[in-house]
């Protein structure tokens, strides 16, 4: 399953603070795009604005041709993964993962369908049983992906989802996340400040820097023809 998103004129405001300023951006069904720039420039608003955790000043976002800018979190089609994993640590994982399908009055043989084919595919299968503070950074990673699959979303949003885990930990879960996005066909948004995952990942990558989209395109276009100073500097030296 995935979906198209439409960013169209979003403007987000704390107070009298604009931390984003007039954003528009089309992401296609099954897309892998990543919202790239450094610390502060509004990455995680704005995904956090697409998955509804944070209201829209001014601006329209629609999924799959849907307005969900008004739409509770979970009526949205679109499920979160964060850089903190945020499970419940009092719940096995099994039970993060069903939690929120219950809730939603998911049938109990069909949470256990999904629960399965999950853990599967992210080969945690073994662990269903246990709790989060038993579990390495890398499976708690898996159980994070876990509980947003069985949502079955159009699309997947990841908010730095990498940056807890060691380097070569790091590079493994990069590769499977691309062999999820293979396997699933999801529309895929990720936010990260490391150049090198976005260059690695993207379909697409939206450079981003004060308030503003510098630059949307393939990391080819992005890397070979930066269109500002600013992302030449970025994407062309390491940080
Ligand atoms: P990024 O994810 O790119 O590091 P954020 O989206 O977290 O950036 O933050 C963008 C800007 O918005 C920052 O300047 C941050 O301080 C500000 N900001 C984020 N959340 C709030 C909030 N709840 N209240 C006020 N300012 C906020
Ligand atoms: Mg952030």
């Amino acid at each position: 399953m995935s979906a198209s998103i439409e960013i169209a004129n979003v403007t987000k405001r704390y107070g009298t603070l604009t931390v984003l300023d007039d954003i528009s951006l089309s992401i296609s069904p099954s897309e892998f795009v990543v919202f790239l720039g450094p610390s502060g420039c509004g990455k995680s608003t704005l995904l956090r604005m697409i998955a509804g955790l944070e209201d829209v000043t001014e601006g329209m976002i629609s999924v799959g041709g849907q307005r969900v800018d008004t739409l509770p979190p979970g009526k949205r089609g679109v499920a979160m993964v964060f850089q903190s994993y945020a499970l419940y640590p009092h719940m096995t994982v099994h039970e993060n993962m069903s939690f929120g399908l219950e809730n939603i009055g998911v049938a109990k043989k069909e949470i256990e369908k999904r629960i399965r084919l999950a853990a599967e595919t992210l080969e945690i299968a073994h662990l269903l049983d246990r709790k989060p503070q038993k579990l390495s950074g890398g499976q708690r990673q898996r159980a994070a992906i876990g509980r947003a699959i069985v949502k079955e979303p159009k699309a997947f949003l990841f908010d730095e989802p990498l940056s807890n885990l060691d380097a070569a930990l790091r590079g493994r879960t990069r590769l499977e996340l691309a062999q999820l996005h293979a396997r699933l066909g999801s529309t895929m948004i990720f936010v990260t400040h490391d150049q090198v995952e976005a260059m690695t990942l993207a379909d697409r990558i939206v450079v981003m820097h004060n308030r503003k989209i510098e630059q949307i395109g393939t990391p080819m276009e992005i890397y070979h023809h930066p269109a500002t100073r600013f992302v030449a500097g970025f994407v062309g030296s390491p940080a």
